[in-house]
């Protein structure tokens, strides 16, 4: 008998604001497909914005996912062998990393400071090019550097992006989808607080947490070639993505409150079934093979698949919910 690979998978909130429709839909997608390969979902806080982020909507996004029914078995609340699971926690553990990469050249230190910065981005933008760092500081000789960290230019550590690279990003969902690494510029990965970026501490943590398939927003997409590189810089195996689309509005405008309420507290609020809300948004982007859309949470496990995730935006409809939700009050 073959055996099948372990699967992890994750979500990741920024605790910034309430848990939206988008994030749900995310945690919803991972949970169900854990639950259907019979692997595990872990909670991570990813807490870096330091200035937005709130233990007030870590916990409200904690209480939106338990009032849908998504469960995790590692995570915040619930710990595990690879926490802690917030962000601020794991410091030592990035700076571990940080000095690898600095030790080996694919990260530098940068001393350019903020009004050096801003001058080059006036300048690529007067030639009409966008273009990201110039990689001014790639071969700041050490003395030259110590002596600006000494006049007190706080560093941050750049990743060294090599240049004339096709990356490709093999997304279950997306197929093959290609970036050229000239697009990149050496981007940050650590602030002058010493506090890491997201598309570094996420590789780190998904890596640490042996997370298998990375599930997220579209949007992240185009992040995904930078997190290949650090993968790849670091020895690390890479995880299979699977980036699904946005939530549009009925109109194909992007999905706010004129189309509803965004946040999953809010319809709880309003006395929708959360049996409804969970049946709702796992068929926003997802469909099961027959015509049968009333499906309770079992069912919606059984049948589902990423194959079956659709690559075309979503379209969010409330008179759908209302519906789906008239139908389970029918029911109990
Ligand atoms: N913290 C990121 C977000 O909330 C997570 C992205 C990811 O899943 O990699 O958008």
């Amino acid at each position: 008998m073959r055996t099948m690979k372990e699967v992890n998978v994750r979500f990741a909130p920024s605790p910034t604001g309430p848990l939206h429709i988008g994030g749900a839909r995310s945690a919803l997608f991972n949970f169900l497909f854990a639950r259907n390969m019979k692997g595990r979902l872990v909670l991570r806080i990813e807490d870096t914005d330091l200035e937005r982020s709130a233990p007030e909507f870590e916990r409200e996004i904690i209480e939106s996912l338990t009032w849908l029914g998504i469960s995790w078995e590692e995570g915040i609340d619930v710990g595990g062998k690879n926490g802690p699971y917030r962000q601020t926690e794991r410091l030592d553990i990035y700076h571990r990393y940080v000095d690898q990469l600095l030790r080996n050249g694919h990260a530098y230190h940068c001393c350019c400071t903020e009004e050096e910065l801003e001058e080059e981005r006036r300048v690529s933008f007067d030639k009409g090019q966008i273009v990201g760092y110039s990689g001014k500081c790639r071969n700041l000789n050490p003395e030259e550097r110590d002596k600006r960290i000494s006049q007190g230019q706080v560093p941050t550590v750049r990743f060294r992006v090599p240049s004339g690279e096709q990356l490709v990003v093999n997304d279950l969902v997306r197929g093959s989808v290609s970036f050229n690494s000239d697009e990149i510029g050496d981007f940050i990965i650590v602030k002058s607080d010493g506090i890491p970026t997201y598309n570094f501490a996420v590789v780190l943590d998904d890596h640490e947490m042996e997370i298998t398939h990375v599930i997220r927003a579209e949007e992240h997409l185009s992040n995904t070639p930078r997190q290949l590189l650090i993968y790849r810089a670091l020895g690390f195996s890479i995880p299979e993505f699977a980036h699904i689309s946005l939530i549009l509005g009925k109109d194909r405008q992007k999905m706010s409150k004129r189309h509803g309420a965004t946040s999953v507290m809010q319809y709880r609020e309003q006395g929708y079934l959360s049996e409804a809300v969970f049946n709702f948004l796992a068929l926003l982007g997802w469909s099961p093979e027959g015509e049968q859309e009333i499906l309770d949470r079992d069912e919606i496990i059984k049948q589902f698949s990423l194959q079956r995730v659709a690559k075309n935006p979503a379209v969010f409809d409330l008179d759908k919910l209302n519906w789906l939700n008239a139908q389970y009050i029918k029911r109990k």
